[in-house]
């Protein structure tokens, strides 16, 4: 295997908690850019995009809908830089437009506006880990009529929108390539703006445990630090707090999961559900729910871990992860859905024990592939 094919790799593995369900990473279909140096972003690319930006009065900001933490970090990082330029920022996502409760420690919120008041047609548009123009939502429109797009992104799944392309599916984060782009604006990092870098960084590192965790992704955090960025407040805010209620729905979750040895071609599948029910008697919402998977997927007997989660409207959304030797995304295409060979969802409607028997039928293992 290539360093490319490795570092490709491990940047596959490495899509675990919040991309699951997207476009199917089809894997070296993208840029023919040489990527030996620094990634995949062309010289030019980025030199349109810090020249579009001095030129302009005016930038709309927009990135995926349900905005992780790097989405909204990257973002409001670069809306300060660029206020801190003398830019009209117009900053914001799709419906539901609201902040996720993790991500309410994030500098410069305030400065979000409605998706509604973005301009039909922007003179200059900037969109931040959307892997395509239909994850921004009904900002979408815009995005397609701007007289000039930026894409920033790290997704391999990217669909080549856009014409001014800051585009590596190697970046561990899209945070990586905003600091690239903010050093080659000239614009210091201060702390708000580094914290919404941190933001994106530790969310798509898995907190620095992913394998995309290179040097280069410490070199950066070490300079967050440095602009003023405390990590165990960062951590705290995205992983280590949680209302009473969320506690309750995840250990009624954990008490009911069942272990089947035999699963997965003998190599285990845990799974649970949680119904509307479960959550609502303990206020939770449905997209608090991310990160019961995270400590299903713990059991050492089970190499698949599912979680079916209720949705408002009583459809089962299924998410699953592997450890990497069954392919869960091809499982969850075969169910209608989507996602990476270690994470990767599929929505259905039903009963929560059919579903795992039609899933169970799909997964096969073990599968030794060459990143083993
Ligand atoms: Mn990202």
């Amino acid at each position: 295997m290539s360093e490319l094919e490795s570092r490709r790799a491990a940047w596959t593995e490495e899509r675990g908690t919040s991309d699951e369900g997207k476009p199917r990473d089809q894997g070296g279909s993208e840029s023919n850019e040489d990527p030996a140096s620094r990634g995949f972003v062309a010289e030019p690319h980025w030199d349109r995009a810090v020249e579009l930006i001095r030129e302009a009065d005016e930038v709309c900001l927009a990135c995926h809908v349900a905005p992780d933490g790097d989405a909204l970090g990257s973002m409001l990082a670069l809306t300060q830089a660029l206020r801190a330029m003398g830019k009209t920022c117009l900053p914001s996502f799709g419906e539901p437009f609201a902040v996720p409760a993790s991500l309410r420690f994030l500098p410069g919120q305030e400065l979000l506006v409605e998706p509604g008041r973005l301009p039909a047609v922007p003179k200059l548009m900037i969109t931040l880990d959307a892997a395509g123009a239909e994850r921004l939502g009904p900002l979408a429109s815009q995005a397609e009529k701007a007289a000039e797009l930026i894409v920033i992104d790290h997704h391999a799944s990217n669909t080549g929108f856009g014409a001014v392309r800051l585009v590596d599916p190697v970046a561990a984060a899209t945070s990586v390539l905003v600091d690239e782009l903010i050093r080659r604006l000239g614009v210091p990092l201060d702390r708000d703006i580094a914290l919404g870098l941190y933001a994106g960084l530790a969310s798509d590192t898995g907190s620095f445990r992913y394998p995309c965790t290179t040097p280069q992704v410490h070199e950066l955090a070490a300079r967050l630090v440095a602009a003023g960025v405390r990590p165990e407040a960062v951590g705290r805010e995205l992983w280590d707090r949680a209302p009473f209620g969320y506690l309750q729905v995840l250990a009624g979750a954990l008490a009911k999961a069942r272990l089947e040895r035999d699963a997965a071609g003998g190599l285990g599948l845990v799974w649970t559900s949680i119904t509307r029910a479960d959550r609502e008697a303990q206020c939770v919402p449905y997209d608090a729910l991310e990160g019961v998977i995270d400590q299903l997927r713990r059991a050492d007997e089970a190499e698949v871990a599912v979680v079916c989660k209720e949705t408002d409207d009583g459809d089962w959304y299924v998410s699953t992860r592997s450890k990497g030797l069954v392919d869960v995304g091809q499982a969850c295409v075969a169910m209608g859905g989507g996602g990476h060979y270690n994470a990767a969802a599929f929505t259905a409607a039903g009963d929560p024990a059919d579903l795992i028997d039609r899933l169970r039928a799909e997964l096969h293992g073990p599968h030794l592939h060459d990143a083993a």
